[in-house]
């Protein structure tokens, strides 16, 4: 099979339908499976042979949509979820529980704090949040009950790329995995390449591409020794008794280096029942044979609107891979040289209230909490998804009084610029008048 992208995104994990020949995905919306025998039945419950049961944990359109998730992204195998939000917390709970902690950068997507801080907190999983400048800093918040690295590759509103391979070689010495939400940059950085051992979406943005549907996926990576310090991953190392005593790094050696998404999918989706529904995955499936393609639209775009934002007077500010200078430029350049998506932030010289100005103006852009559409998108974090943090607060994670988040789209430059163009006129136009006054 390729190597590329663009040609995975169209035949991996999948060639036709065994009952009808049909080429495209069907969806499989049913909740059960006949057993051939009594023998088969048993047999698939003890994981002796591999096959559908019920749709809480498998189903044919998700298993084709997991397997080509799995072979774009370079991993063994991968499990789809019903939210970005339960691939997160998925991730750390198949290794963490009450009394463990997690080191997790900073920087995350707002949703992802919470988990960590407060609903985590309450299960008796400590995070301890670290500096992602210094991937030292992940080595100095370990301790024996550490199970997890966790971090996104391109975080809002810094996007600054993650050091992966850094933090991944820091917890290999110590028998911990780095996993790695990689939402806002796939097909761009490959995170498992890098050393990460688990690669996670919220296929909500990107992958679904056309803002239809919520879902998540998680991916192996097959790379890691579970085994090295067994210690450490007790939850994969140990007897569970949930699966008649079964150590999950023996039990599926001979299907292949996937013990950490099995016990994924067997425990975690089983007990918690976070499934994506069959006719999400067929979307997700619609999403990826195009995202190659779109990812390179949505880069080029967002590059030239970072151009174009950085020529006007009324921008103080512009936030793109590709504007850093001093560290966040050497990580752009070692895991972004190329692409580096479709986000961009800036700040109006005119504060809170141009930043709102800007938003009400936009004509085209659709002002949304949301990013990874093929339209193209906005906010205003300070007045929205931000508002409850103190002024402080906001500074701390990054978002000023003036800064606008864009997750530019797939339309005709002209057209998004001519409605940048317009909306900063407006709010800047707007401010003048009031200051005239
Ligand atoms: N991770 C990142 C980086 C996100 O941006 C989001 C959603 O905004 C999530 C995870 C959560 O995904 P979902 O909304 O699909 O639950």
């Amino acid at each position: 099979m390729s190597k590329h992208p663009e040609t995975l995104a169209l035949h991996a994990g999948w060639r036709r339908d065994s009952a009808t020949n049909a080429i495209a995905v069907p969806i499989y919306q049913t909740t059960s499976y006949q057993f051939d025998s009594t023998e088969h039945a048993a047999n698939l419950f003890a994981l002796k042979e591999f096959g559908n049961i019920y749709t809480r944990i498998m189903n044919p359109t998700l298993d084709a949509f997991e397997k080509r998730v799995a072979a774009m992204e370079g991993g063994v195998a991968a499990l789809a979820l019903a939210s970005g939000q339960a691939a997160s917390a998925f991730s750390v709970q198949n290794l963490a529980r009450a009394g463990d902690n997690i080191v997790s950068s900073t920087d995350l997507y707002g949703g992802t704090w919470n988990l960590f801080q407060n609903t985590l907190k309450d299960m008796g999983i400590e995070t301890r949040f670290v500096d992602p400048a210094n991937p030292e800093a992940f080595a100095n918040a370990t301790d024996d009950r550490t199970r997890v690295y966790y971090a996104e590759t391109l975080p809002n509103p810094k996007l600054i790329p993650f050091p992966i391979a850094e933090v991944a070689a820091i917890g290999r010495k110590f028998g911990i995995p780095l996993v790695m939400d990689n939402t806002a940059a796939p097909v761009l950085v490959k995170p498992i390449e890098h050393g990460a051992a688990v690669s996670m979406y919220s296929t909500t943005k990107y992958i679904g591409g056309h803002g239809t549907s919520i879902g998540g996926v998680v991916v192996d990576g097959g790379n890691f020794d579970w085994e090295a310090h067994p210690a450490r991953q007790p939850l994969l190392n140990t007897p569970d008794p949930s699966y008649h005593g079964a150590i999950w790094t023996q039990a599926v050696k001979p299907l292949g280096p996937i013990a950490y998404i099995i016990r994924m999918r067997v425990v975690l989706l089983r007990d918690l029942g976070a499934a994506m529904a069959p006719f999400n995955g067929f979307l997700f499936l619609q999403g990826l044979e195009t995202m190659p393609l779109r990812m390179r639209e949505h880069s080029k775009n967002a590059l030239a609107v970072a151009h174009f934002l950085a020529g006007r007077k009324d921008v103080t500010r512009v936030i793109h891979p590709a504007f850093h200078k001093g560290l966040g430029a050497e990580r752009t350049a070692k895991y972004m040289p190329h692409e580096q998506g479709g986000l961009v932030g800036f700040e109006l010289a005119g504060g809170a209230d141009a930043g709102r100005r800007f938003i009400d103006s936009l004509q085209m852009f659709y002002h949304v909490a949301n990013i990874g559409d093929a339209r193209s998108l906005a906010i205003h974090p300070a007045s929205t998804t931000h508002s409850q943090l103190s002024a402080a607060e906001q500074e701390a994670t990054g978002v000023t009084a003036g800064y606008v988040r864009l997750s530019v789209g797939i339309e005709h430059i002209d057209d998004i610029l001519a409605d940048l163009t317009q909306a900063l006129d407006a709010a800047g136009g707007a401010a003048v008048k009031r200051a005239a006054e």
